[in-house]
């Protein structure tokens, strides 16, 4: 049993959908107060109307996360009116596939911008505010693809996730003297809106090469966020935690058709 995170402030960038709106929920249940952080405000609205509809706490804020002036607003914005920062989780991503024969210099910039830049950025913004109340805690969402695995089409994807995961070893270093951990999710292949359009047939393709034979579901997600957000984790930094059923122990096909 975990400490409680109740009434712990956190944002959640990227929470108006998938993975974040799952950690934005599954947070918002045990009693902490959210900020979700997207573009589109339709699906944040959504978002924010279901955790209240469940009894939870929770506002959203648009902004585009690569944006310094918009996330130093989403901060003070949050500040205003939650009160503080105690939790950030950067999860905001994209991932278009577009592979290295096609791929523009703008395609490069723009997945580095909303995946790296944005975690740098959204941390830097929280900074002051932990650095006063001598406590933070940030939870990065990387991947498996790119500090682990390839896949073709996602070279710019896998570099941004692969960075995250050096960005948080110094960054982890200069937030300890003022209490404040950082770590990193590496999820798998996670079951979200997004994955509807590719057909049960591919679906099940892909969880038949998971050894738990099942996609990941967002909580899964969620709740290894909320280990690193919990007191419990306290002595946990610069660290990542694969979630992923599996899906990078198999050395081949042959490995998964022996289970
Ligand atoms: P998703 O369903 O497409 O959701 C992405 C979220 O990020 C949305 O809320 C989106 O809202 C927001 N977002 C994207 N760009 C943004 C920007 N520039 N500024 C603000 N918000 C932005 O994606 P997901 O599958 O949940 O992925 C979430 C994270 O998990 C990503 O970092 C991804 O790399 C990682 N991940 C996912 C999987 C998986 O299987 N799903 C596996 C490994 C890692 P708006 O579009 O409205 O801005």
């Amino acid at each position: 049993m975990l400490t409680p995170i109740k009434d712990k402030v956190t944002i959640v960038t990227g929470g108006s959908k998938g993975i974040g709106k799952g950690i934005a929920k599954v947070f918002a249940k045990k009693g902490a107060k959210v900020m979700i952080a997207a573009r589109g405000e339709d699906s944040a609205k959504k978002a924010v109307d279901e955790i209240l509809a469940d009894g939870g706490i929770a506002d959203y804020f648009l902004c585009d996360v690569s944006d310094w002036e918009a996330v130093q607003a989403l901060i003070a914005t949050t500040v205003e009116k939650f009160g503080s920062v105690d939790i950030l989780c950067a999860n905001a991503g994209i991932f278009p596939q577009i592979k290295l024969s096609d791929m523009e210099p703008s395609d490069w910039d723009e997945v580095m911008s909303a995946n790296l830049k944005s975690t740098f950025l959204t941390v830097k913004a929280c900074m002051p505010i932990f650095e006063k109340q001598n406590k933070g805690r940030v939870i990065v969402t990387s991947s498996i693809t790119g500090p682990i695995t390839g896949y073709p089409g996602w070279s710019h994807y896998g570099a941004s996730k692969a960075g995250q995961l050096g960005f948080i070893r110094t960054a982890a270093m200069e937030l300890a003297g003022f209490n404040t951990t950082i770590n990193a999710v590496m999820p798998g292949n996670i079951a979200t809106e997004g994955l509807d359009d590719l057909g049960e047939e591919y679906l099940a393709s892909m969880a038949a090469s998971i050894p738990l034979k099942k996609l990941g579901a967002v909580e899964d997600i969620a709740n290894a966020a909320l280990f690193f957000a919990s007191d419990e984790a306290a002595y946990i930094t610069g660290q990542q935690i694969v979630v992923d059923g599996g899906q990078i122990l198999p050395e081949s096909m042959d490995a998964i058709a022996e289970m």
